[in-house]
Formats: C-alpha cells, sequence, structure tokens
C-alpha cells in the first residue's frame, strides 16, 4: 500500500485549487466577454423621427426604456407601464428581494414633469412592467387600470382602493381626451418550448421586497390610447392573437420587440400584420429592445447571444416592405418626447 503524506494530501489540495480556480476565472472571462458582446443600435439602420413638438397640446410619447411610455397632451398624461427601479443582473439572477426605488422614482417623476397622471397601466404584470405602478401610484392621484394582478400589486404597497380599477372586458376608460381600451392579448411565447415566462397570476396583495419572480404575468393586453388627434397601440411584449385587432384602427404602434429574434422570421412576420396590417398604422416604433438589467437611462441592446436586435430589425424591415411599403420604422429615443400624429411627417 503506497503511504498517504501530508505533505502529499497538501499537494494534491493545493493542485486541485488551483484547477478550480483557472476554472472559474476563464469561465468568469468567457461570460463577461459572451455578455458585453451586444450591436450597436446605430447598425440596425433604424433612426428617430425629427419632428418638433411646436403646440402644447401636441401629443408626445416619451419612452423611458422597456415599455415604459409617458402619453401627453398638454393636459393630461397616461403612463403606460411603470418600471423605473432597476434590479441588477446580480439581483435579477440570484433571486435577491427587490422593492421599488423610491429616490429615483421622485427624481424621475420632477425631472419628466410628470405631474398630471391620471392612469398608470401596464402591459401586464411581469415586474419589468408592473414593479413601480404601486410607488408611482402612491406619489400621484392617478389611477392603476389592469388585471386582479395589477391590483393586488398595487395593494402590496398601499395604494389605495380608489385608485383601483380592476377591468372586467374591453370597456374604453375616460382620461381628459384620451380613451384607453386593453384588448385581451397574450404574452409571447419567449419560455422553455413555447412557454409564457413567470405565468400565472398574483393572488395575494404582492408585499416587497420580493424576488423579481414573484410579478407574474397576469393578463396581457393590446392597449388602445385613442385621442382626437390620432390612436396609439401598444403592444407590450411581442404575443399577439390573430385578427384581435381587425376592428381597430390606429396611426401608430409601440411594437414589442423583446425576444422576437428567438421567435423567428415567420413569427415576426404574422405579429406585424396582426398589428400593423390589419390595423393601418403608418408609424411604428419597436420597444423593448433594451437590456432592462442596465439602470434607468443607459440604453444597451442585448448581448447577442440573448437577442440580436439588429436581425430583428432587418426582418422588421424587410416586412414593412412586403406588407406596409408606406409605413415608417422609427426607433424612439430615451427621455425625449416624440410627436405621435404629426400633420405632416417631414421624412415622407
Ligand atoms: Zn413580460
Amino acid at each position: 500500500m503506497p503511504t498517504v503524506t501530508l505533505q502529499g494530501v497538501k499537494r494534491i489540495a493545493i493542485r486541485t485549487s488551483v484547477a478550480i480556480a483557472a476554472v472559474v476565472i476563464v469561465l468568469g472571462a468567457l461570460l463577461t466577454w459572451i455578455w458585453h458582446t451586444r450591436p450597436e443600435i446605430a447598425d440596425t439602420g433604424l433612426r428617430a423621427p425629427v419632428d418638433t413638438v411646436d403646440e402644447l397640446s401636441t401629443v408626445t410619447v416619451t419612452w423611458f426604456g422597456v415599455t415604459t411610455l409617458l402619453f401627453d397632451d398638454g393636459e393630461t398624461q397616461i403612463l403606460i407601464d411603470g418600471f423605473i427601479s432597476r434590479p441588477s443582473l446580480f439581483e435579477t439572477l440570484l433571486g435577491i428581494p427587490v422593492s421599488s426605488d423610491a429616490p429615483m422614482i421622485n427624481y424621475v417623476l420632477n425631472e419628466y414633469r410628470v405631474q398630471r397622471l391620471a392612469a398608470i397601466i401596464p402591459v401586464h404584470s411581469h415586474y419589468d412592467h408592473a414593479m413601480d405602478v404601486g410607488a408611482i401610484a402612491n406619489r400621484s392621484s392617478a389611477s392603476i387600470i389592469g388585471s386582479e394582478t395589477t391590483a393586488n400589486i398595487a395593494r402590496g404597497v398601499g395604494v389605495p382602493e380608489d385608485q383601483i380599477v380592476v377591468i372586467a372586458d374591453a370597456t374604453p376608460y375616460t382620461f381628459g381626451d384620451f380613451t384607453v381600451t386593453l384588448i385581451p392579448s397574450v404574452h409571447a411565447p419567449i419560455g422553455p418550448r413555447g412557454s409564457v415566462p413567470l405565468p400565472g397570476t398574483v393572488d395575494e396583495p404582492l408585499e416587497t421586497p420580493a424576488r423579481i419572480t414573484a410579478w407574474r404575468v397576469g393578463g396581457a393586453y393590446s392597449i388602445v390610447v385613442a385621442h382626437p388627434q390620432g390612436t396609439t397601440i401598444v403592444q407590450g411584449s411581442a404575443g399577439y392573437v390573430p385578427n384581435a385587432l381587425d376592428q381597430v384602427d390606429a396611426d401608430v404602434v409601440m411594437l414589442g420587440v423583446g425576444l422576437l429574434e428567438s421567435l423567428g422570421r415567420d413569427y415576426t412576420e404574422g405579429y406585424w400584420q396582426s398589428l400593423v396590417t390589419a390595423t393601418g398604422a403608418t408609424r411604428v416604433f419597436p420597444v423593448h429592445f433594451d437590456d432592462y438589467t442596465q439602470p434607468f437611462g443607459k440604453i444597451l441592446l442585448f448581448p447577442v447571444l440573448l437577442d440580436n436586435f439588429v436581425n430583428t430589425a432587418s426582418w422588421l424591415q424587410e416586412i414593412r416592405d412586403t406588407w406596409d411599403k408606406t409605413t415608417q420604422l422609427y426607433l424612439p429615443v430615451f427621455g425625449q418626447p416624440l410627436v405621435l400624429y404629426p400633420e405632416e411627417s417631414p421624412d415622407t
């Protein structure tokens, strides 16, 4: 029998530790490289429109990343989604409980003059859409409109019951000159084997801090924001119900494209036809193309390995050229009010 000396054991232990450390360093470097390999927004070939806001009463929309969008006609403001707190990549991956970032929300509401907010309406209830709806409602007199899941997210942070409206069907809600209708839709099937990630509902008030997985999808909607100046549809995630919008006429579509690349070009074509061709929209703004683990205000595309938006953007341009030649495809710019319905677009 070979004799095992203490020194021999030590040597093996040191060698094993060195080998493990080497593997961890190489894997870490590889993951860091993958995470930082991202296309540039400029590579999409898409740009922002150049219309200028000439009157206070011009309907504008301001994009705050993902699908958080502030509609404003100078009198009334409507906020689609509420996602200002940005849980970091580590909090997201490690399931560290998170709650709304109050100082950041206060800063944003002041900086962007969100002082006439009538309603907050999330497209569905995942955290990257609905995380801050309650904290924003608590700093305003706005109503939160949405599913029972959205209502429970609001209740969890103490939003008064008279600021919460649970929608029953496609009832139009009027706020100033805006009329908003939530048409039942579906979330994009971007989970394993075509499933919806974080499915189900939130059935009790959602108390925070909570893991990001606590925000379940709830109901998913196509939100139709109508105004005498024009109509916009907000589609938060790239799910669609064929023919669901055939009776809706729209001028603009805010088209959710998160992980759309993974669903393929044919799916993308069906999605476009259902949202854009069917409604006759003449301006399309992709949204939800930005990595939402970044801090608020930092717009980066996802790493190519997760979602190559440059590919999706080229499909969208081809599909547009096939079905809706005169429709303009633009990108929104963070924090900059966009004129939704220019009388005569200088680009056309
Ligand atoms: Zn979602």
